[in-house]
């Protein structure tokens, strides 16, 4: 426990602590939310499950910490405490040699960030995230009892986090352990496993990066870019990704009765309208998709409604667009339809949704980046074919890091389709991908520059 945590640029050593205490910069937290003893136990199955192998690795990992990892974008009806995730694992990662810290601002959403020196050189991050989406209800998944029990359907498995993200953090996990055990005698490795990465990022990779200062010389964020239908093995790899937006519109209007609507402006029917101006396809690139409708109340349905909101996404928004272009855009639309209506009585306004709902892509990198070229040669190496380069249309902490201007990119065998039920992951691809990672790491390590 004596390597400083940080790297070779803009170091800011951080003392060496217990791995069992959640720190905040200099500042002890405490404890997180889970019993040593019981922590203790759950990291010496996680490390026999590695040992098995990658899947059996996923399997366990399904349920760590659940149901208390999800997570949601509008923000969770039950804050997430990844920390029942993050102490085990940190205490595993301890055992396998590592220097451990729990980093974050509350003790029950630590990010677990582990680093081994071999030697000088580059700092490499493989990094994955410890909260998923949340699971909804048991009964609507048809190929698994719970969504937290891993099952077996054909050549893949089935449970929520399989493929985003907890089937991704295996593969790092089976890679990096296999690093350690036949360490390379250049460079250093760390493993951050962060929070809140559904919800963008601001509890983890953002409190890594702008409160920590923490600035590998390479970060593989692996996550998902295979394609299911797509022949297995085979996994892609996001050189640039774009963002997304969250906003929700409000149009007023005159509430009339059912008999007499030409007496009112019905707010509800004009939404309608400026909905399907905003889903036309190509607005220079990003698309809108409406995610929640709210107009009418309940026992007044003798009435046309006085408000109509819709909540929308923006996604696939390029690096340079802004907050205020996205918004600006949208309520030109909602001005446009009002401005055509006879009546002249509706008004309408735009708004992002409280907290980090707005993020822009990133400028992509090219195949002489040393991460690239690493990537690139070890799954040539792996498979005997070209590694296929594409623009991520989603988000994940890769966002962050290139924002932060590090060199990033996403590699990961899940499935970049996020089913909302029945979500699976390939064991093919699991295999493949703890391949690649391992050997990336070790031609990173043996020959990118430190940019100290
Ligand atoms: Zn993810």
């Amino acid at each position: 426990m004596s390597a400083s945590l940080t790297t070779s640029r803009h170091d800011r050593p951080i003392p060496s602590r217990d791995p069992f205490v959640v720190v905040d910069g200099e500042r002890e937290l405490g404890p997180p939310p889970i019993d040593v003893d019981t922590a203790r136990a759950l990291a010496d199955d996680g490390a026999a499950a590695a040992d098995a192998g990658v899947e059996t690795l996923t399997r366990w990992l399904v349920g760590l910490g659940q149901p208390w990892c999800e997570n949601s974008l509008d923000g969770p009806l039950r804050p997430p405490e990844e920390s029942h995730a993050a102490a085990p694992l940190a205490l595993m990662l301890a055992d396998w040699g590592m220097d451990v810290r729990l980093l974050g601002d509350a003790p029950e959403r630590a990010n677990v960030v582990a680093t081994k020196r071999f030697g000088p050189g580059p700092l490499l991050m493989l990094n994955d995230h410890l909260d998923t989406y949340p699971s909804g209800p048991a009964s609507r998944w048809q190929h698994c009892d719970h969504p937290y029990v891993a099952s077996d359907h054909g050549d893949e498995i089935v449970a929520r986090g399989t493929s985003d993200t907890r089937g991704n953090m295996a593969a790092l996990l089976v890679a990096a352990r296999r690093l350690l055990a036949d360490p390379p005698r250049r460079g250093a490795l760390q493993v951050a496993l962060t929070v809140d990465e559904e919800r963008n990022g601001v509890h983890g990779a953002s409190h890594l990066l702008d409160r920590l200062r923490l600035r590998p010389d390479g970060v593989i964020v692996v996550e998902p870019t295979a394609t299911r239908g797509a022949p297995t093995p085979e996994i892609a790899l996001a050189v640039r990704q774009t963002g997304h937006a969250l906003l929700d519109i409000t149009i007023s209007g005159v509430s009339s009765h059912i008999w007499r609507p030409d007496t009112g402006a019905n707010p509800a029917s004009a939404l309608r309208r400026v909905l399907g101006r905003l889903e036309r396809p190509d607005r220079d690139g990003h698309a809108v998709c409406v995610v929640g409708l709210s107009a009418g109340e309940a026992g007044m349905a003798q009435f046309t409604p006085l408000t109509a909101s819709a909540r929308i996404a923006v996604v696939g928004i390029g690096p340079h667009l802004t907050r205020g272009h996205i918004r600006d855009e949208v309520l030109a639309e909602v001005r446009a339809e009002l401005e055509s209506e006879a009546a002249g009585d509706l008004s309408g306004d735009v708004d992002f949704v409280a907290g980090p709902t707005f993020v822009p892509g990133t400028e992509g990198l090219t195949d002489d980046d040393p991460l690239v070229a690493s990537i690139a040669t070890a799954y040539q190496e792996t498979t005997g074919e070209d590694v296929i380069r594409y623009c991520k249309p989603a988000f994940n902490d890769t966002i962050l890091f290139r924002h932060a201007g590090l060199s990033a990119v996403t590699f990961g065998p899940g499935y970049e389709g996020w089913p909302v039920y029945d979500e699976v992951i390939s064991r093919a691809n699991m295999r493949l991908a703890s391949d690649v990672v391992e050997d990336a790491a070790r031609r990173f390590l043996d020959t990118a520059p430190a940019q100290a």
